[in-house]
């Protein structure tokens, strides 16, 4: 089931005008929203960054904080899965084919649920493959604008190559991946770059922040050079569908030891501890 424009519906049932700006344009902004045993993690800090979005677009929020709560939690009771993956969706409308904005604007709204698939123990264990690419994007990398062209693009080199990601580097500095951000391991200190229109500020960024705060993991946000990428002893990607995961090879070498370093393994399980608690605190 998902939810289109006020009405909930099975999902071959759900249609859109041809000439809606999403379509024509990449003209909207969406959100990915992790939700374990049904209930959505981190959704205030996912609305937030949808209002920076729209913001950011001069699209009008159409709806409150109070409005989206519902509709997503109407939409997770409708589908099955205990743990989904809610994938949102804005754009401005319907109109006459023009690039400036439409006089009078009536957003379409999609939220769709499909079961939340985990990273598998094997990549978690291991760890996964991902190669490197000049980062070619627009300015604006900060707004999660549906028009994914060059984020697909980098993205399928990595399929080419058999690996999961392709990490991002411009002006010689890691600005993220192409659906993740990244940290990085460098004489034991986690360090990460810091939040800018070059990136997307990841809620999955956040969660690891907090939490090498917390659990006092030495860590650092700042740049990281090519030469810092390369010499990583630990690399990881982060993202709301694939939590963290370790790149244990990078262009075909291996990153540190080639497996899975210790700050993973650490930072992996308060992570896990984290989920859990906030489910528990979600419970009462
Ligand atoms: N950067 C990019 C380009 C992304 O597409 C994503 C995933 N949506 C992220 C970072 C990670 O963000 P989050 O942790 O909020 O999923």
């Amino acid at each position: 089931m998902i939810y289109l424009n006020g009405e909930f519906m099975p999902i071959e049932q759900a249609v859109i005008p041809v000439l809606d700006r999403g379509f024509i344009f990449g003209d909207g902004v969406y959100e990915v929203i992790p939700v374990y045993s049904r209930r959505p993690f981190r959704l205030g800090g996912h609305l937030d960054r949808l209002q920076a979005s729209l913001d950011s677009i001069r699209l009008q929020n159409p709806h409150s904080e109070n409005e989206w709560q519902e509709l997503i939690d109407r939409l997770i009771k409708l589908n099955e899965a205990k743990d989904q993956s809610l994938y949102l969706q804005v754009t401005r409308g319907v109109a006459k084919r023009d690039h400036a904005f439409p006089k009078t604007v009536k957003p379409t709204v999609f939220i769709m649920s499909n079961p939340l698939v985990p990273p598998t123990a094997e990549q978690i264990n291991a760890g996964v493959a991902a190669i490197t690419a000049v980062d070619n994007r627009w300015l604006r990398c900060d707004v999660k604008s549906t028009a994914l062209l060059p984020n697909v693009l980098l993205r399928q080199l990595a399929a080419d190559a058999g690996c999961v990601e392709t990490l991002l580097l411009r002006d010689g500095m890691l600005t993220e991946g192409s659906a993740s951000n990244a940290f990085v391991v460098n004489k034991g200190v986690l360090l990460t770059p810091p939040k800018s229109n070059l990136m997307l500020p990841g809620i999955t960024y956040d969660v690891v922040l907090e939490l090498a705060r917390a659990n006092a993991v030495r860590h650092d946000v700042r740049n990281i050079s090519e030469a810092e990428l390369r010499e990583a002893e630990e690399l990881w990607i982060s993202s709301s569908s694939r939590e963290i995961l370790p790149v244990t090879k990078l262009d075909g070498t291996a990153v540190g030891s080639g497996r899975p370093g210790p700050i993973f393994q650490r930072m992996h399980q308060l992570y896990q501890d984290y989920k859990m608690q906030v489910m528990r605190v979600a419970d009462v």
